[in-house]
């Protein structure tokens, strides 16, 4: 099975993505985590991507589909994928048309309201966890491998303002998108806890 995992930012893919990854071992393609990576490594597409990154916008769509068109390539993603972060407009829905089959895109609705707070207090660790300032209690490292955790240098108010203008104008038209393809499913809890969440969609998977 391959999915789609679509939401605003702060909505909660990526952790869905992780708890989705150990209960049905789905493979988790997340583009933002491949820029991050490419950044981090110093390699062109990370030196090219990171202005954009930076300003909260898109990377431009050749660059992005290339990447996820080669990943899709790989052998592992016979096991079924998810992918995160992408498609993010229309374009690259098209474009992922033309090289993948799509069979179901999950939507996790979240008031806007509670994004900034949601992001801004976000704190990450390199292995994919992600915390909430919130329910820490002061802890600096991660529950699940120890190592220390930070802040994702686009986590801050202006550059999340324009992740969440980008995502109304761009992404959010998606949701008509895969609606009219019949693969859309909303998952309508997504204000509640990390495990309410993947309680519905669990459902959803079956
Ligand atoms: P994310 O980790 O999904 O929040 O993505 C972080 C940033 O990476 C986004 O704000 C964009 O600048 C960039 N990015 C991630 N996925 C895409 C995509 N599909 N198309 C263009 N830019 C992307």
């Amino acid at each position: 099975m391959n999915i789609i995992l679509l939401g605003a930012p702060g909505a909660g893919k990526g952790t869905q993505a992780s708890k989705i990854k150990q209960k049905y071992n789905l493979l988790h393609i997340s583009t933002g985590d491949i820029f991050r990576a490419n950044i981090k490594g110093g390699t062109e597409i990370g030196k090219l991507a990171k202005s954009y990154i930076d300003a909260g916008v898109l990377v431009p769509d050749e660059v992005t589909c290339d990447i996820v068109k080669d990943r899709l390539t790989w052998d592992d993603v016979k096991q079924g994928y998810m992918l995160d972060g992408f498609p993010r407009n229309l374009f690259q829905a098209k474009e992922l048309d033309k090289f993948a089959k799509i069979d179901l895109c999950l939507n996790i609705e979240v008031d806007e309201s509670l994004l900034m707070d949601r992001i801004c207090g976000r704190r990450v660790c390199a292995c994919g966890e992600s915390y909430h300032i919130n329910t820490l209690n002061g802890s600096t490292t991660c529950a699940k491998c120890g190592k220390e955790l930070y802040q994702r240098a686009d986590d801050n108010p202006e550059t999340v303002k324009s992740r969440l203008d980008t995502y109304n104008t761009q992404t959010a038209p998606l949701i008509d998108y895969y609606k009219s393809q019949g693969k859309l499913v909303s998952v309508t809890s997504g204000e509640g806890s990390p495990d309410d969440v993947f309680a519905e969609i669990c459902k959803i998977l079956g």
